[in-house]
Order: C-alpha cells, then structure tokens, then sequence
C-alpha cells in the first residue's frame, strides 16, 4: 500500500484533536454572528426565547417530555441530584473512570461518591452496584463515558428494587442508545453538557437535563432560577444555573447537524476499529450489536501504550489518555478514603487506554493515517 503522508495543520499536528478550527469556519461565524446581530437587539437575555426554542427542540431530538437548560454538564447533574432528594451526609454511588464533574456535582451537595469499578467499555461494573447500597444510598449516577452505554436495564432492576432514583451522566453520550432508547432517558433524568469538545457545542458553557416526569422538570426549572416559582415568588432555594440565550442561539444553529456529527464519528471509529483491530498489541473494546455507542471519544487498549502516545504524538497525531490517573487516585479526592488499587479494572485501563481523534472534521486519509502510525510502531 503506498505511505501516506499529511501537510501539518496550524497547531503543528497533522490529525488534530479539535475540531473548532474546522466546525467554525470564518463564513460558519459570519452566520452565527448574523443570528446574534438579530437576537441582541430584543434585549431577551435572561431565559430568553432561544433558550425555550433550544430546549424544545432538544427535548424532541432525544425524545423527552421535557429538555431544561441549564449553565453547564455540571450543574445538570448537580441540580438533578438536589431535586432528588441528595443532601448533605448522603451517598450517591458512581463509577471510580470519569470526568471530575461527576464527582464535583455529588460534592456540590455535600453528599459523597462512593465508587464501582468500571467493565471494558468503560462504565459503571452494574454488578458491583448493589454491595455498595447502604442506608445512606440517596441516588445512582452511572456516567454513558466516551459515548459507550452503562448498562441500563441491569441498574434499572437494581435501582427498583431499592427504590433509589437514578440520574444519567450523558454528558459524553448524546443520542447514544440501547435497543433505540437513548442515554439520558432511562433514568429520573439524563445531564447533557454543551461544552466546546462536547458533540453538541455551544461557544461556552452550557447544559441540558431531559425527564419525562412533569413535577421533576418543575422542581428542576426553579432550581436553575434562584427557586422562583414567577417573578415574585420564591417556592425553594435555588441558584443561578441558567442556560445563556447567545449559546441558545448557538445551540439552535448546531442542533440539525447532531445527527450528522454522531454519525460521522461513528463511520469514523469503524475505520479506525477495521485498521486498529488488525495490529497485535492494540486490542479494541468490546462493541455490541444492540447499542448506539456514539464515540464522544475513540478509545483502544494497546501494550506498551506510553510509548505508543509518544510515538504517535512525534509522527503528528494528537492521541490523548481519558484519564491518566484514575479520578479515585487524584489528590483532590483522598479524603474520601480510597486508595491505588481498589478498583483494578480502572487502574489496568489508565494504564493501557489510548484515545484518538474521530470527530467529524477528520478526513480519510487522516483516519488512514492514524492505522499507518500504529502499526509502524507495532512493526506489523
Ligand atoms: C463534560 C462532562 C461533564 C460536565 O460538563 P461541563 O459542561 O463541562 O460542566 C460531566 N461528566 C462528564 C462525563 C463529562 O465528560
């Protein structure tokens, strides 16, 4: 096969890790720019018209009753936690593999992350769940990581029979599914984030929470605007978590092409698997016929991984590891007691996982690149 090679993008990688450069274009802001030019001049800032306009059409997208914006991924899940009863002194069980602000929204209550260990694909061990349940168990927060699946309907059964809510981290899972029913929608309710490196992107931060349960999304809505029930009228304490109308504006703009962006991605990460999943020393998750894993991010295990990533990184490709350090093992979180090696399967893929580009700006050649790369170094 002949050698490929690429020009060098701006940032002095040849496959690059973001996508912004590429999805914002100078003519795609003139656009936004355009709708802003528009919007500005109404003055509807504060929970203005784009940002019911958003959510009805995320809660559509998804398939929700409701969609309600809020200010971050992060406070999507901290307020879905608040409204289900979690306070002070509580425990909400999680997986010890995810992004900080899981664990930040459990904190943010005062309640604690008591930890499961993780299965291959990167979620919640559904079966370590129920010998973590005590009576201080106030809620289960199992997180859909790198747009893979926690297996919902094995935590549903759990979490009936124990009567305890379940809120859904989707933040990295948008229109992923199991069997056609989407992430976020098995639970109490599912947190989305609009992050910049989310697969829907606003030009901030911003956040989403879908439920299907009227009195939950009203308590919700207060909870983002200070506990107002109207204008006047203060039914419960609350804060100011609400979603910007400009990254409405934004996310109105964006929302059509989620579509296409989840799919593309997932085009994506079957090349790369096809390519990858031939090199001994690169071995790939487990894929299941019956789920819609949506590829946030494109993670493979590989031996000798941090010479791989070093590899890769010299020859032009901005590989990442999701996370390096098990979240459990991070300083910030020692008080909480748990110590390296109390959850062998995250500790075994901090050290083997290796996470590369598959967003929907990549071309061809760059995916081609990429297996290239691999396998040089494997000497296949
Ligand atoms: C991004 C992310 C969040 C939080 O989202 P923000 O919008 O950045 O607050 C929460 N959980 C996971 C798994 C995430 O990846």
């Amino acid at each position: 096969m002949a050698r490929i090679d690429l020009p060098l993008q701006p940032n002095g990688y040849k496959v690059q890790w973001s996508y912004l450069p590429k999805q914002f274009s100078a003519q795609k802001i003139e656009e936004i720019l355009d709708l802003f030019r528009k919007f500005v001049p109404t003055g509807d800032f504060t929970l203005g018209k784009p940002v019911r306009e958003f959510e009805q059409r995320f809660a559509a997208m998804i398939g929700t009753r409701h969609a309600i914006g809020v200010n971050s991924g992060t406070d999507a899940l901290k307020l879905s936690l608040r409204a289900a009863g979690v306070g002070p002194g509580d425990e909400v069980i999680t997986t010890a593999n995810t992004f900080i602000a899981t664990v930040g929204a459990i904190a943010e209550n005062y309640a604690r992350p008591v930890f499961v260990d993780c299965t291959d694909n990167f979620c919640m061990d559904v079966g370590q769940v129920e010998a973590k349940i005590t009576p201080r168990t106030k809620a289960l927060l199992p997180v859909h990581l790198a747009g893979q699946m926690t297996d919902m309907p094995a935590l549903l059964e759990i979490a009936a029979r124990h009567k305890l809510p379940v809120i859904e981290d989707s933040c990295q899972c948008i229109l992923g599914d199991i069997e056609g029913k989407r992430a976020g929608t098995f639970g109490r309710s599912g947190g989305f984030s609009l992050h910049p490196l989310k697969n829907l992107n606003v030009w901030a931060d911003g956040g989403m929470i879908v439920t299907d349960d009227d009195e939950f999304a009203t308590v919700l809505r207060q909870l983002r605007n200070h506990g107002l029930k109207d204008r006047d009228t203060v039914v419960r304490m609350g804060g100011n978590s609400r979603l910007d109308s400009l990254q409405a504006v934004v996310g109105n703009w964006l929302i059509d092409q989620v579509d296409f962006i989840t799919n593309t991605r997932i085009k994506n990460a079957a090349a790369l698997d096809q390519g990858l999943g031939r090199i001994k020393g690169i071995t790939l998750p487990r894929r299941f016929n019956n789920r819609k894993l949506v590829f946030h991010l494109y993670i493979v295990f590989a031996e000798r991984r941090d010479e791989l990533l070093a590899h890769c990184k010299k020859q032009g490709i901005e590989a990442k590891v999701h996370y390096p350090v098990p979240l459990y093992c991070q300083e910030g979180l020692q008080p909480y007691g748990y110590k390296r090696g109390d959850f062998p399967v995250t500790d075994r893929q901090a050290d083997t996982m290796i996470s590369f580009p598959a967003h929907e700006h990549l071309e061809p050649e760059q995916l081609a690149y990429i297996v290239q790369t691999v396998e040089d170094f494997y000497g296949a």
